[in-house]
């Protein structure tokens, strides 16, 4: 076999090698983030927030209807007691309580609006929870499928590596040294098939004589364009 036709034998275990080391790190990178579940989770910790919130409204509304309560019994007690009988301050007591209890009815009205809010609060949270949980099922099960893929494409390198040995040792060093640089200059191909004439890696179209000693020569012919290694096929 020819020089460039052992290269070329090369370069098509190193494409593939090197396709399958690209999907490696692709997937790789999938699997070391997940936005969709981060972002579910944010909504879960945001919804807790707000359950919390909600919560704590009530107790303070509640603790302020209940004091009210006290205020209203305390005020009844002097009023209703029997040591208050000057007229004006029983009047004026009657009013207090009057107002005292005015305004138990808007604190009472809040403490309503609370415990709507918290059922609201707690129905957004069970959204966002459900929603996670869904997240989190479908982020397992692309997981397991990249897990998978991930798997065939080691076991894939690994055969690939070992036909790569085989072939590299019909490859001489001057030669061998010339292809790893190639590769690594002209983006992992260093090696082009001609097909109608033209470079099939640069599409440059190659002079006759030129086709005819990579037919004929036993040196390595490059394209006179983008400077890879020629083979004929
Ligand atoms: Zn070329």
């Amino acid at each position: 076999m020819s020089q460039s036709s052992n290269l070329y034998r090369l370069q098509q275990i190193d494409s593939p090698i090197d396709q399958a080391h690209a999907r490696i790190n692709e997937i790789q990178t999938i699997l070391s983030s997940n936005p969709a579940v981060d972002q579910a989770q944010e909504s879960v910790n945001t919804a807790e927030q707000v359950l919390q919130e909600a919560r704590k409204s009530l107790r303070k509304s509640e603790d302020a209807v209940q004091d009210q309560h006290v205020k209203i019994n305390q005020t009844e007690s002097v009023l209703y007691g029997g040591k208050v009988r000057n007229p004006k301050e029983l009047q004026d007591l009657q009013n207090d309580v009057a107002s005292l209890k005015r305004y138990l009815s808007t604190l009472e009205d809040r403490q309503l609006e609370a415990m709507i809010s918290i059922e609201d609060s707690e129905r957004e949270h069970n959204k966002s929870v459900a929603i996670l949980e869904e997240t989190l099922a479908r982020s397992v099960e692309l997981q397991a499928g990249l897990i998978g893929e991930l798997t065939q494409l080691k076991k894939t390198v690994e055969r690939l590596e070992i036909e790569r040995q085989v072939a590299v040792a019909a490859v001489n060093p001057a030669d061998l040294s010339l292809y790893e640089q190639l590769r690594q200059t002209r983006r992992g191909i260093a090696v082009a098939k001609i097909s109608s004439q033209v470079c099939g890696a640069c599409g440059a179209l190659l002079t006759p004589a030129l086709v005819q000693a990579a037919y004929s020569s036993s040196q390595l012919i490059r394209c006179s364009s983008c400077g890879r290694i020629l083979y004929v096929g």
